[in-house]
């Protein structure tokens, strides 16, 4: 449940008389809930969808016709308890007139968060209610924090490319898949020129948002299923799947002319300053076995190469094609 959101509380009996009474018990309350009542499970379940991302708080009778209490409950928690899920966090609070230590053992195994037994003071189910809403923000922020330090690991701080670490993995898979399939993969490298001098005549920081920018126009090139990586300093790694020869020849090319293009603004008051890159790239033939370390070899090769030829090219190399 968003901390922001008014929190959703939908109560689920199927005795309409309990319903209307708690409803306008909890109405003089004035809780500031966005309340919703139904006599049965099917109609609850289309409204828990209908909260979409918020999540909420779900208030249900155990015994009921048709889908019971606790098949309702476990409908939506199975998932919602998952950490590794982006669905929103639901809080269940059964409530039944069975009484004894055995059912509250078996609602709470069955993936209730609390137990309410009847008859009640609305007061104590109020008090019950807030504790699922500070549960679910908790855990709504816990979920989100998470998620926000899983996409750190992998990104580039500066740029927001994807870092080495991501695209060691992304490598290691395509590989397999080529490996294994009938499709080639490739690698461009590409290496800012003489980007040492950005930073000695200008500065560190006009060397960052020359970084930036190309990091952009990488981006703006790539192929959507194409990874672009910052590999290292001012090293970027485009990793594209199901590229052949001509296609990374292709892909490379239009890197380069992205870049040579159009001179980079650094900083207001001083002249856009013309860049260019140099390529390497590797492409690896299919069902041909090659590890991450060596396509990426192959292409800084390929790179060495390309700064001889005069810097602002690109120099292709292949593995396994015979
Ligand atoms: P070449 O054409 O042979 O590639 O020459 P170069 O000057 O680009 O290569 P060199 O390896 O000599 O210098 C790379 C420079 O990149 C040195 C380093 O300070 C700079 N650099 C690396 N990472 C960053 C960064 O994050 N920000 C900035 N501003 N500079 C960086
Ligand atoms: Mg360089
Ligand atoms: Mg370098």
């Amino acid at each position: 449940m968003l901390a922001s959101a008014t929190p959703s509380v939908i109560f689920v009996d199927d005795d309409r008389q309990l319903l209307d009474s708690l409803r306008d018990r909890l109405l003089r309350m004035r809780t500031g809930w966005d309340m919703h009542f139904h006599d049965n499970a099917r109609d609850a379940m289309a409204e828990l969808k209908n909260t979409g991302s918020k999540g909420a708080i779900l208030v249900t009778d155990w015994m009921m016709p048709g889908t019971d209490g606790l098949t309702l409950c476990k409908r939506f928690t199975t998932a919602s308890h998952d950490k590794q899920s982006d669905i929103p966090h639901y809080y269940v609070i059964l409530m039944t007139g069975r009484q004894g230590i055995e059912n509250i053992e078996e609602a709470l195994d069955s993936g209730a968060d609390d137990f309410i037994a009847k008859p009640f003071d609305t007061r104590e189910l109020v008090a019950r209610i807030r504790v699922g809403i500070r549960t679910c923000h908790l855990e709504n922020d816990l979920q989100a924090a998470n998620m926000h330090l899983a996409k750190q690991a992998i990104t580039d701080p500066l740029t927001g490319l994807l870092n080495r670490r991501r695209a060691l993995e992304i490598l290691g898979t395509e590989l397999d898949r080529s490996m294994r399939g009938t499709q080639s993969m490739a690698v461009a490298m590409a290496d800012i020129d003489h980007f040492k001098n950005v930073n000695d005549t200008l500065g560190h920081e006009a060397g960052d948002r020359v970084l930036k920018v190309i990091a952009q126009r990488l981006q703006a090139v790539a192929r959507r299923y194409d990874a672009v990586v910052r590999w290292g300093g001012e090293e970027f790694l485009l990793i594209c799947p199901h590229a052949g020869q001509d296609e990374i020849r292709s892909i490379a090319e239009r890197m380069r002319a992205s870049i040579s293009a159009s001179p980079i603004e650094t900083q207001s008051g001083n002249d856009p300053l013309s860049i260019t890159i140099s390529i390497g790239t590797a492409v690896v033939a299919p069902g041909v076995k090659v590890a991450a370390d060596a396509i990426v070899a192959s292409a800084d090769r390929a790179l060495y190469a390309a700064k001889h030829a005069g810097r602002n090219s690109v120099q292709c190399a292949k593995l396994g094609y015979h």
